[in-house]
């Protein structure tokens, strides 16, 4: 009998105990979102997916030979003035988002995105590819990008070599403090010879 209002009790003080915090939560604002109609505001420096912007990109290929992970692919067609980029596509089955391609792009056109959700059901669809060659190939050499009106890096914009640290002069041979000179040898007593010390230790 004691057991089972034991157990009645334990039910019900359970039933508070839940209810009490769904009444504690009820009234206060939501931290759920309602994907993927809202989405989470990222901070700043967030790393998302990369992006890159195709009307600035010259196809330079410094992003893809930095990048440890081999996961830029970049192909153009022809040399010089001539020469046009056909490919530009980021394996992000292999970006492992250290930014080294952002950080040292010279037209700030690859970025790091905002964007965290790229949900597929095939891996190869996540490798993206940014432009088409069928639609339009984009020139690389200044030159032509600006004869084609492209976008070119303002040429102050270019960032300038740092110059070089100037070795250290090494300090003048005069200003070394000289060795000290080891005293005259006639001032020390010959070996034997009776000093006036020795005479103050005499008894008359
Ligand atoms: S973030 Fe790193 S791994 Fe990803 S594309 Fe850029 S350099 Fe490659
Ligand atoms: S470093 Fe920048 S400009 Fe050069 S190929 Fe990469 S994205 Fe394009």
């Amino acid at each position: 009998m004691a057991q089972y209002f034991a157990d009645i009790y334990e039910a019900v003080s359970s039933v508070l105990k839940g209810m009490r915090i769904t009444f504690k939560h009820i009234y206060k604002k939501p931290v759920t979102l309602q994907f993927p109609d809202e989405r989470q505001v990222m901070p700043e420096r967030y790393r998302g997916f990369v992006h890159n912007d195709m009307t600035k990109c010259d196809s330079c290929n410094i992003c893809a030979k930095l990048c440890p992970v081999d996961c830029i692919y970049i192909e153009s067609e022809g040399k010089g003035k001539a020469r046009m980029m056909t490919r530009y596509a980021i394996d992000y089955n292999k970006c492992i988002w250290c930014s080294l391609c952002t950080e040292n792009c010279h037209t700030g056109s690859i970025t790091m995105s905002h964007d965290y959700d790229h949900s597929v059901y095939d891996r190869r669809t996540l490798v993206y590819e940014f432009m088409d060659p069928t639609q339009e190939t984009i020139p690389c050499h200044r030159a032509t990008r600006i004869d084609m009106g492209w976008w070119v890096e303002p040429k102050e914009d270019k960032p300038k070599p740092k110059p070089k640290p100037a070795a250290e002069a090494a300090p003048p041979a005069e200003t070394a403090p000289a060795p000290e000179a080891p005293p005259p040898a006639d001032d020390k007593p010959a070996p034997g010879t009776p000093t006036p010390d020795d005479d103050k230790g005499v008894e008359n």
